[in-house]
Order: C-alpha cells, then structure tokens, then sequence
C-alpha cells in the first residue's frame, strides 16, 4: 500500500504545496478541518505586521498599511471561493457572531417585506452546536421560534411560519452535504430566506452561492482555510438584500462614516454594515496568508484531490480487513472533505492514535472524525494512518487506561 501511495503522490500536482507549510515532524495531522495547519508565510507576515505596521508606523497604519480596510479585502479575497461577488463578503467576529447578525437581518427582511408573522428559524437537529444555540438565544428574546426537522423532513417543514432555512453544507460529524441548490429553491418557494454555513465547506470544496442564488452565509477562518485558532469568520450577503438588511450590533465600525462621530447610527451602504467593533488586524492578517495559499491552489484541486485521499483510506483500511462503520456518506461526491466512523471506544481509539503522532478528533459520543486537507497531506499518509488505525484497533492497545481520560476540549 505504501508503494502504492509513493506512485499516487509522485503524480499528484498538488504535491509541491506541502512545503509552503509549517508541520512538525513525524506527525499525521487529519485534523485540517478542525484547526488548519501554519503556513510558512504566516510568521513573516505577521512579523512585519507587528514589527513594521504596529510596532513602527503605529496608529498611521489604519490608512498607510490599509487596515481599515482589511475586512473587506481579506472578504473579497474569500469570494471567488464560495461564489460570491468581492461586495458581497466581508471578514468579522466569530461564526457564532455572524449567525446572530444574520439571522436577526433575515427576520427583520421578513418583516419588512411584509411578514412579520415569520419567525420560525428551520435548522436540523445535530447540526452543529452554536448554529442552534444562536437560534434559541433570539428565541428567548421573542425574536425567533426554533424548529428542528430532519433532513429528510426539511422540505415538508418548510410552510408558512418560516423566515429562514439554516443550514451548514456539509456536516461537521458526517461530512454529507446538503444540495444547496435543491434547498435554496425549495425555502424561496416557501417564502423563507436561507443562510448557509460554510465552515466545512470553505475553502474545501467548490461552493456556488450566487449560483443557488442563497441570501446569506458564514463560515469559518481558521478550519480549512488555515487563519490560525480563533481566526475572524467571514459573513455573505447576497448583493440584492445588501441595502435592505440590517443586522443589531450597530456599531461604529459598521456606521456609514465611523468617523463622523455621530451620534445617530447610519449603516454603511454596502457590506461593511456587517462589521460591529474594531477589527483584530493580527488575526486578519494571518487569515489572508492563508486564504491567498487556498486561492493559488484552487478549490476545485483541492477537493478533487481530498476525495481522492478519502477514497485511498478506504482502500487501505479494507485491504487490512478493518471494517469500521462509515457514517459519512460512501459516494465522495456526497461528502466533505472528511470520514467518520463509528465506534463504541471512539474516544479511546483517537487518543491512542494521537499517542502515535496520528492526529484525528472525536466527536461525543462515538465518533471518529478524519479531515483530508488536501493541501499538505499525501496519499503516504493515508496508507501510514490506515495501518496505525488497524494496529490500535487489533493490539486493544487503546485499551489503555491512559487513553480514557478526558481533556477540556476533545
Ligand atoms: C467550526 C464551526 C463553527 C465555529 O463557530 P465560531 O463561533 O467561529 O467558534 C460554526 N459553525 C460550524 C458548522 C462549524 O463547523
């Protein structure tokens, strides 16, 4: 198998972008979409950020270094990656922030346009946490109703009461993707508006917003698009609802002349409207490091090449007679760039992996969870973490105790 991984990665063009990143030695890191990997760039980046634009030029730098309007670049930067327009994107606050902005927008858009009566937010139930809870914090200020259907009862949930479809493309645990095109169309038929959630999605595969004509979006800086932890998310609003929506957190930052000093808010005319306070200039500038390498590979290499990855591991855990319960789906085209499985000793499993430099996550309560970031694995790897998986699982060595210990964050 290995051999086989040799010849597979002597051929693969994408070979030549590991070394433009920063990973340690002897590790296996499947844990892309979780926390992406350091490119090299990073450090000498924000070296000259901290060195040059904030240690030197100090507050000059909002105009000569252009801070002021990093948000917007790094957003337009994001756009070709998602389908959107540079105008329609823009980088700000945390995934869990963007949802509250955006779904509070949608509600009022709904109201506004004549269906105040609209209130119910349609999610699914398991998906991902913050999506949810963001839904139930309006909920508890009278603003939203929560509603949760399964994914094959989406549609028939959609009637009346909904204002917004939410939805994150592909699922965090499972990797399955939802057909944003077949659900965009089927929420606008039912008067709802959708927001989609990218955070597993961006970056990692080919995702055509204007194409399915969504109205809003978030996602995430510091998965597969490798900003660094705690990297600022970025927000999508569609350019036909950028005048109307309005989103609370009014503040400064998104006014339409922050500094007029006024003292009556004025939202910004286009995208900026989606930024609240100041903007962290060094989280934002690692994340433009890392979003400018995603763009010069290209989504659409990445993603074949990550299914092709995904598949390798699938061949080599079979061809050592592991069959583990895939809960992802089997058809690639149908999945993210990752693979769960399911195991009762899932937890134990992934920490007798990690023990062995083989880095995975688990997700509660009996999920394994492998991302493929194409962008620096090989298929060597594939062959090297199939044979590691198979040896914890037939040697019991997980059975350890010491791999039954919970750390704060699993
Ligand atoms: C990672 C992730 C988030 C992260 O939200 P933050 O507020 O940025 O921590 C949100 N939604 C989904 C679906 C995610 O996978």
């Amino acid at each position: 198998m290995l051999d086989r991984a040799q010849v597979l990665d002597a051929g693969d063009p994408l070979a030549v972008y590991r070394e433009r990143f920063d990973l340690p030695e002897g590790m296996i890191y499947l844990d892309g979409n979780s926390l992406g990997c350091l490119p090299k760039a990073t450090a000498g980046r924000l070296e000259e950020v901290l060195r040059e634009e904030w240690g030197r030029d100090l507050i000059r730098s909002w105009n000569t270094a252009g801070w002021i309007d990093l948000p917007a670049k790094v957003g337009g930067k994001i756009a070709p990656l998602i389908g959107a327009q540079p105008h329609e994107v823009i980088v700000a606050d945390s995934v869990s922030v963007n949802l509250f902005k955006l779904i509070s927008a949608a509600l009022a858009l709904q109201s506004k346009s004549g269906r105040p009566g609209r209130k119910v937010v349609l999610s699914e139930p398991g998906n991902f946490p913050t999506d949810i809870y963001m839904i139930q914090g309006l909920e508890s200020q009278g603003l939203a109703t929560r509603r949760l259907a399964a994914r094959e009862q989406l549609l028939a949930a959609l009637d009346e009461d909904v204002a917004l479809l939410l939805l994150t493309h592909a699922h965090y645990k499972t990797g399955e993707l939802f057909d944003m095109v077949e659900l965009t169309r089927a929420a606008h038929a039912a008067g709802a508006l959708v927001l989609w959630d990218l955070s597993h999605s961006g970056g990692a595969l080919p995702v055509d917003l204007n194409g399915c004509e969504a109205d809003f979006a978030v996602g995430c800086g510091y998965k597969y698009l490798n900003g660094g932890p705690g990297a600022p998310a970025y927000a999508f609003v569609a350019e036909r609802h950028l005048e109307a929506a309005q989103q609370p957190l009014s503040g400064w930052m998104g006014h339409a002349a922050p500094f007029a000093f006024s003292d009556d808010y004025t939202p910004a005319p286009g995208i900026e409207r989606l930024l609240c306070g100041t903007p962290g200039i060094l989280g934002l500038s690692a994340l433009e490091v890392g979003v400018d390498l995603i763009a010069e590979i290209g989504v659409e290499n990445l993603y074949a090449k990550s299914q092709k990855l995904s598949e390798f591991f699938r061949q080599c855990l079979a061809e050592r007679g592991l069959d583990l319960e895939l809960v992802s789906p089997t058809d690639p085209a149908q999945r993210g760039s990752q693979l769960s499985f399911r195991h009762e000793e899932a937890y134990a499993i992934c920490q007798a992996l990690i023990a062995r430099g083989v880095i995975g996550d688990f997700r509660d309560p009996d999920i394994l969870r492998f991302g493929f970031a194409p962008a620096y694995l090989r298929f060597a790897d594939m062959a090297e973490a199939a044979r590691h998986l198979a040896e914890v699982i037939e040697s019991g060595e997980y059975r350890d105790a010491a791999f039954q210990e919970r750390a704060a964050v699993t």
